[in-house]
């Protein structure tokens, strides 16, 4: 044998081989992709064939987006392969029944139009407000004159909801509630009702009791701060004026009144634990207004100049109910 022939007859060798493995290759992927049409019928009645190569129930509802929820089941199950009737069938636990008689009874246009139909399934998050809740709290006598004050300013919450959508074509057709979670709770708003006081002459009278003062605040948590305190009298010096009038109207007292800053409206209520041994037994209520006065500095009101100098000035740990 010459070494012309014998190159020759292993070249005619390797090419025959090469196209056998080819064929082979070519074969086997056939045979593994054979491409299936699978029906889905949903629970509502809509269905839509699907085009797939996998075999697999969860597989194929996976590429399609189809989100399974608690209450639904799939036949066949979602961990079994496809069967011959090439169908899966999505039904809710409860409507099993009447969507089967569902079914026999309406072979609608619409049903065969659901074939060319797509049907998908998207998690969809929403934030969603929750409105507060007014609280009323009635303090006042029985057939007196009420007046009304906001304790506590009332906000909204906030919740984030997850819904499933299910979508035919763009439209939405069904939408479930997933989970619910609470970002923010919503804060009461409270009103207190409280009888008004008033005088004979008409000026109102600052007349509480320090008793009275600690009751009609039960129930309030404070906002404690250390303000700094000082004292003044109805003295020219003091107050450019010596009628003792507060801001509020009311006729300044010993032991009861204090001035202090916007931030306080008129009415709130401060206790003072290191004054406790005084007759008011440490209750203020704030009554008037300063000039300087900021809302870290409040003034006490006292029955003459010289008391109100000896107090000086001093940081007190103050409760301020409002
Ligand atoms: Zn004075």
């Amino acid at each position: 044998m010459k070494l012309n022939e014998s190159f020759s007859i292993i070249r005619k060798i390797v090419f025959i081989s090469i196209i056998l493995i080819c064929m082979f290759i070519v074969g086997a992927k056939a045979a593994k992709s054979d491409v299936n049409y699978v029906t889905i019928v949903f629970p509502e009645n809509y269905e839509t064939t699907v085009m797939t190569s996998n075999v697999n129930v969860s597989e194929i509802l996976a590429e399609n987006h189809i989100i399974i929820l608690p209450d639904e089941i799939v036949s066949p199950s979602v961990d079994s392969l496809i069967d011959i009737t090439k169908t899966i069938t999505i039904s809710k636990v409860t409507d099993e029944k009447k969507i089967i008689a569902e079914e026999i009874e309406s072979v609608t246009t619409e049903e065969l139009l659901g074939k060319y139909i797509t049907i998908t399934d998207k998690i969809i998050v929403e934030q969603v407000e929750i409105p507060y809740e007014t609280i009323t709290k009635d303090v006042s006598k029985e057939g007196t004159e009420t007046k009304d004050k906001v304790l506590q300013n009332g906000k909204n919450g906030l919740k984030e909801i997850k819904y499933k959508v299910r979508y035919q074509d763009d439209k939405e057709i069904e939408r479930t509630v997933i989970s619910e979670t609470i970002i923010k709770e919503p804060v009461d708003k409270i009103i207190q009702i409280s009888t008004k006081i008033t005088s004979r002459s008409g000026k109102r009278v600052s007349s509480q009791s320090p008793e009275a003062i600690a009751a009609s605040v039960a129930g309030i948590t404070p906002t404690i701060r250390s303000l700094n305190t000082s004292a003044y009298c109805a003295c020219m010096a003091c107050c450019g004026k010596t009628n003792g009038v507060t801001s509020s109207g009311n006729i300044a007292k010993e032991w009861y009144t204090v001035a202090a800053g916007s931030g306080y409206p008129i009415g709130t209520v401060i206790y003072i634990p290191a004054l406790a041994d005084k007759p008011n037994g440490g209750w203020f209520v704030v009554e008037d207004r300063g000039g300087a006065i900021s809302n870290n500095k409040i003034d006490i009101f006292m029955g003459s100049h010289s008391q109100a100098i000896i107090f000086g000035r001093r940081n007190l740990e103050c409760y301020i109910y409002q």
